[in-house]
């Protein structure tokens, strides 16, 4: 079912055209729907039946308050990756209980918070870091529960700038040095053994990668068995890709169905941590072209969102389907789609065939993830609005931000 959809020749998300929402609050603005968002949290969720599981949303695909809180209604838990973004999901009404704290540089604050905050578990990705989260723990006189996360050496056949579990890769340690981390934790008084993770990368479009990881990670949960060490939760991380345009990665349900065959009959909880297939689709950049420039080689249409809005195709040479938001019947033209920010790297599609005048809008596609989350104010850009979309009711979640926002925190030589 596609909560994007055309009707009488407009594109709409859910029940709402885009260009009322372009009317009533301006473009560039992110549009996501509230319902695609429960779909694919639900997808995952009755896929795994009875079987003790937690879904903890990676927070940073996309850490809007309003998206937060929708999935923490439907009992999401959330994979966290800074101090920040924990203040986000307890300011959305994210259950603590339910955080799980990934990222290789945890500073001393950010884990005192989460101490303090009672969090799930630390997703501990060095030595040095399980000694620092022990003496923290000690000193606010609590139990820090940890996982290790172990790097299991896997290609996961993805863009190199978002592939992490290649032992050349920063992240977590090697299976080798897990047993060793196991031991100090185990034998320290602050902290708590509950879990082991993985997280091998993202947009991973074949299962095979992920279950090569799942089945060494659960090769060592049995090895630590067997020298005393008992795991309560595998955590197996995020990764799942999307379609952007044409790829075709497995379903929500083969990768859950492979994860519990994975896990057999062991007693033992499964957490994953997914970001992109949760909201991924469930969100467009919409935009307006304000003009057409016809050159000796090539095409531009000029829009209103540029690389600081969405920087994936200039970060990652991504791919957005751009569509005009009103469909006509003219033969198109060939345009490469660019912002107005002064690199050549501003670009958000090329070579697009579009039948497009100035002024009208255009909705790229697939953008609910790693978009808003990672624009900056490049060239003084003020960040886009987010609307929410919620069947034909319509949230504005995220306002517009206004110039002086963008200098309020600066000051002039005395
Ligand atoms: C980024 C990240 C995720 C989410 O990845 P997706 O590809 O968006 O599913 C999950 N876990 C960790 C540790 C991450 O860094």
């Amino acid at each position: 079912m596609s909560f994007f959809a055309e009707r009488d020749n407009e594109l709409n998300v859910e029940d709402v055209p885009l260009s009322r929402i372009a009317e009533q609050f301006g473009t560039p603005c992110f549009v996501y729907s509230r319902a695609a968002l429960t779909s694919t949290y639900r997808a995952y969720e009755e896929q795994f039946g009875a079987h003790p599981h937690l879904i903890c949303y990676a927070a940073k695909a996309n850490s809007n308050l309003a998206i937060l809180d929708i999935l923490a209604r439907l009992g999401s838990g959330f994979d966290i990756v800074s101090g920040g973004e924990l203040r986000r999901v307890l300011a959305a009404g994210g259950n603590p209980r339910k955080v799980v704290f990934s990222g290789v540089g945890k500073s001393e604050a950010e884990l005192r918070e989460a101490v303090a905050a009672d969090i799930l578990c630390f997703n501990v990705e060095s030595e040095s870091e399980m000694q620092r989260l022990a003496r923290i723990a000690h000193d606010a006189g609590r139990v820090a529960p940890v996982s290790v996360r172990v790097n299991p050496d896997v290609d996961a056949r993805t863009h190199p700038y978002i592939s992490t579990g290649l032992r050349r890769n920063k992240f977590g340690v090697g299976v080798e040095d897990a047993l060793r981390l196991y031991q100090y934790a185990q034998a320290t008084p602050s902290l708590r053994v509950t879990g082991i993770d993985c997280h091998i990368g993202s947009q991973l479009t074949d299962l095979a990668p992920m279950e090569d990881a799942a089945g060494k990670v659960v090769a060592l949960v049995d090895q630590l068995a067997d020298t005393g060490i008992d795991i309560e939760h595998i955590d197996f991380g995020g990764g799942l890709g999307i379609r952007y345009t044409d790829e075709t990665p497995p379903p929500q349900t083969e990768l859950v169905k492979m994860l519990l065959d994975c896990v057999g009959p062991r007693q033992l909880a499964i957490m994953i941590e997914p970001g992109r297939s949760l909201i991924g689709n469930a969100g467009v950049l919409l935009t307006r072209v304000e003009y057409l420039k016809h050159g000796q080689e090539k095409n531009f249409a000029v829009i209103d969102a540029a690389m600081n809005d969405l920087m994936r195709p200039a970060l990652y040479d991504a791919h957005h389907d751009i569509r005009p938001v009103r469909n006509t019947d003219k033969p198109g033209s060939i345009y490469d789609v660019v912002g107005p920010v002064c690199e050549t790297g501003d670009f958000l599609g090329k070579d697009r065939t579009l039948a497009i005048d100035e002024g009208d809008l255009l909705a790229v596609m697939s953008a609910g993830a790693y978009a808003m989350s990672m624009s900056s104010n490049y060239n003084t850009r003020p960040r886009a609005a987010e609307i929410m979309v919620d069947g034909s009711s319509v949230h504005l979640v995220g306002e517009r931000e206004r110039v002086e926002d963008l200098y309020a925190r600066e000051s002039r030589l005395p």
